[in-house]
């Protein structure tokens, strides 16, 4: 059984905006996902409704199943002891998570004590431990957020997320406000402890060489939607959406900041929630879109074993079914570029 499972998950927020429109996505226990996609495109809306953090009016269809119990349906109690101890997230801005006022052992502390019967003594204790795994001396529990540098901070949202020993962790952009040589030491960080402690993962960025270096199966979403999904070697390596060979061809570097808003190669932003377009979302910005993507939205096809893709290109019935874009030709190519 899947330990986190999404069923047509749909996420409407108050005045109307289709953040997430019909997601089905599974994570096994000890599987690390990565979620790829530009900015707007849903990745976090997924994430908040994944710990049922969205704000409160935001209408939200489908089922969340985590280890079998329906998130959607708990009642506050049971979703509070669910956070952190079954699931937690860590956020792209540690700044913005932390409390400024608090020193951050405190904080480590606070989610240990609310769901164990640890003593303060023994919270304190273990709060030591999680700093030194998480590459930080035991004293620096002592410090205010502010005392800390960007990557030293997220370290600690880090050691939060474990604090209770969750069977997920949901890093949503974890490394993105920080300099390039320390996102890859805190990427190998949480990496190497979900893989230690046996922890899923649920990782999302817009870069997906990142992704497919950290994760096992990779997810891309665009406009809401999961437009390809398989083995992250081979989703980055060989992507079948155009979409997402875009975004693959997008970053020479890891963490390259200019590449976020922009993949090489392709014009233009994602739609806009309140305007999508008729057919294919995706159309309007694809080099290889046919008439009918105009008007025909395209459902998630099986490209390969455990591969599907949203392409009319995509298994399509007559030439090369299944294999019109295995030779991973950059869309660029085929397109007009500017
Ligand atoms: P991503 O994480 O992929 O950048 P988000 O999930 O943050 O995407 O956003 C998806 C869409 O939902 C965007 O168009 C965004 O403007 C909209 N959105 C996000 N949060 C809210 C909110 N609280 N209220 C209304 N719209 C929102
Ligand atoms: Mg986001």
């Amino acid at each position: 059984m899947s330990l986190l499972e999404l069923r047509n998950l749909t996420v409407t927020y108050p005045g109307g905006a289709a953040a997430v429109r019909g997601v089905d996505l599974s994570v096994a226990a000890g599987e690390k996902l990565g979620i790829a996609g530009e900015s707007g495109c849903g990745k976090s809306t997924l994430a908040l409704a994944a710990l049922r953090l969205l704000p409160v009016g935001t209408q939200v269809g489908g089922q969340i199943l985590l280890d079998g119990e329906d998130i959607l349906a708990m009642r506050w109690g049971r979703v509070r002891a669910v956070r952190w101890a079954g699931a937690s997230i860590v956020f792209q801005g540690a700044m913005h998570s932390l409390n400024p006022v608090h020193r951050v052992g405190e904080q480590i502390a606070e989610p240990i004590l609310l769901h164990s019967r640890a003593t303060p003594a023994a919270a304190k204790k273990r709060t030591g431990e999680l700093l030194e795994q998480v590459g930080l001396p035991a004293a620096r529990a002592t410090a205010y957020p502010h005392e800390l540098s960007g990557g030293q901070r997220q370290r600690v949202m880090i050691a939060m997320a474990l604090a209770c020993d969750p069977r997920l962790v949901v890093a949503d952009e974890p490394t993105t406000a920080l300099d390039v040589m320390i996102q890859a030491q805190i990427l190998g960080l949480i990496e190497r402890l979900v893989s230690e402690q046996d922890v899923a993962l649920v990782m999302i960025s817009h870069d997906l060489a990142v992704l497919a270096d950290t994760c096992d199966r990779l997810a891309v979403m665009y406009a809401g939607r999961v437009v390809e999904e398989g083995p992250a070697r081979a989703v980055h390596e060989n992507a079948q959406h155009p979409y997402a060979q875009a975004l693959s061809g997008a970053f020479p570097r890891i963490g390259d900041p200019a590449s976020r808003f922009a993949p090489r190669g392709l014009p233009g932003d994602p739609p806009d929630p309140f305007a999508l377009p008729a057919g294919c979302a995706f159309q309007p910005r694809c080099p290889v879109s046919l008439p009918e993507c105009a008007t025909e939205d395209q459902p998630l096809r099986e490209a390969a074993a455990g591969r599907g893709a949203a392409c009319v290109h995509v298994g399509a019935p007559g030439a090369n079914a299944g294999t019109a874009r295995d030779d991973a030709t950059e869309p660029e190519n085929t397109g007009s570029t500017p």
